[in-house]
């Protein structure tokens, strides 16, 4: 299967974002800007820089035409349906 997502000029690619209240985690802290109380924390991956879990405007930031909030709208539709079953 092909990545949803295409890559971008900075190297960094958007792996997944994660809904860290759904995951029953704490809230996050970006890796990049240091921002705490994340509570959707988006994995993004660079050929030689390796992994990093940044917030939403890093990974807009970082991953050109990437747009964190709509994977954010989806986690929460997805979290609201589940906590309502
Ligand atoms: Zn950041």
């Amino acid at each position: 299967m092909m990545s949803p997502f295409a890559p971008t000029g900075t190297g960094w690619q958007p792996v997944r974002a994660t809904d860290l209240r759904a995951a029953g985690s704490p809230p996050g802290t970006c890796e990049r800007c240091g921002r705490t109380n994340i509570r959707f924390i988006h994995l993004i991956s660079h050929a030689t820089l390796g992994e990093s879990l940044v917030g939403s405007e890093c990974a807009r930031r970082l991953c050109f035409g990437y747009s964190p909030e709509r994977e954010e709208a989806r986690l929460r539709k997805l979290w609201q349906r589940q906590s309502r079953g």
